[in-house]
């Protein structure tokens, strides 16, 4: 049952904003398992509940019913075992980077040599070792992702809840980012739940693509993306590459152009 660890399962999950008319029916009986160290990129239009479904898995919402698995237990509250990463800068605009880092540490008894020696790693790995001291408003928007990531995996957590990361950057800043996410998770291999707009981060990152019907959410597609690893921004020139964005777009595209 090792497995069970860092598993996350998605169990006919169903989620309604509001009361009476102002009823919204976010999720419908949405399905899926992610397996332990697997990479799963979710897709789908705007609107479609690709962040609901990610805030009831981070215990941040509940869901009207059915059941998220993470580790083999009912998620229903925030835990350590899972991290986040949002698309806006959530970080502490009063600690520094290092204080940042570590701040997830703190909550633990570990003695203070070992906390440092995990904010270094991550810094190193990160790049941002010369900016231990710097407070976010000193930083560009794609450090401060850099923060966040390097945050949530100071913590390691068992399963990685990433909302459109790196959706605030500049291509050039986000190609950075993808190549940066991509080396670190050759390290970690944590498993990743991941939301993104961008098909070609989607399928550079992903052992798998989770595409969404327009609201309400449910599985539209779900594909194996076997490309091997290590990956580099390249594979985006291959044969294969192209053919799975053709896949997915088209699955996309069938769900915005029912929307019209
Ligand atoms: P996505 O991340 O895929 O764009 P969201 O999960 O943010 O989608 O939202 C799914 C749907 O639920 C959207 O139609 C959105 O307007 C609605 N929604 C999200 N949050 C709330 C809320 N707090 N109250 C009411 N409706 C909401
Ligand atoms: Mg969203």
């Amino acid at each position: 049952m090792d497995d069970v660890k860092g598993s996350l399962s998605i169990q006919n999950v169903t989620l309604i904003y509001g009361k009476g008319e102002k009823q919204v029916l976010a999720l419908d009986g949405i399905s899926f398992d992610v397996r332990s160290n697997e990479f799963t990129v979710i897709v789908g239009p705007s609107g479609c509940g690709k962040s609901s479904l990610l805030y009831i898995a981070a215990g941040l919402t509940d869901a009207s019913s059915g059941s998220i698995l993470a580790s083999g237990r009912p998620v229903d509250e925030p835990g350590a075992d899972r991290g986040m990463v949002f698309q806006s800068y959530t970080l502490f605009p009063w600690l520094t980077v290092r204080k940042n880092v570590e701040y997830g540490l703190r909550r633990k008894t570990m003695p203070q040599a070992e906390r440092e020696k995990i904010v270094d790693y991550y810094l190193t790995e990160i790049g941002l070792s010369g900016f231990a001291d710097h407070y976010p408003k000193q930083l560009s928007g794609g450090m401060m992702q850099r923060v966040a990531i390097a945050r949530a995996l100071a913590n390691d957590p068992d399963i990685l809840l990433m909302d459109e990361p790196f959706g605030a950057l500049d291509s050039q800043t986000r190609h950075s980012m993808q190549k940066l996410l991509l080396r670190v998770w050759e390290h970690s291999h944590k498993t990743v739940a991941f939301v993104t707009h961008d098909i070609d981060e989607a399928i550079l990152l992903g052992d798998r693509v989770i595409v969404m019907t327009a609201r309400p959410g449910k599985v539209k597609a779900d594909i194996r993306i076997d490309i091997p690893r290590p990956r580099t921004p390249d594979v985006e020139l291959e044969s294969e590459f192209i053919a799975l964005k053709r896949r997915i777009l088209n699955e996309l595209r069938d769900e915005i152009d029912e929307d019209h």
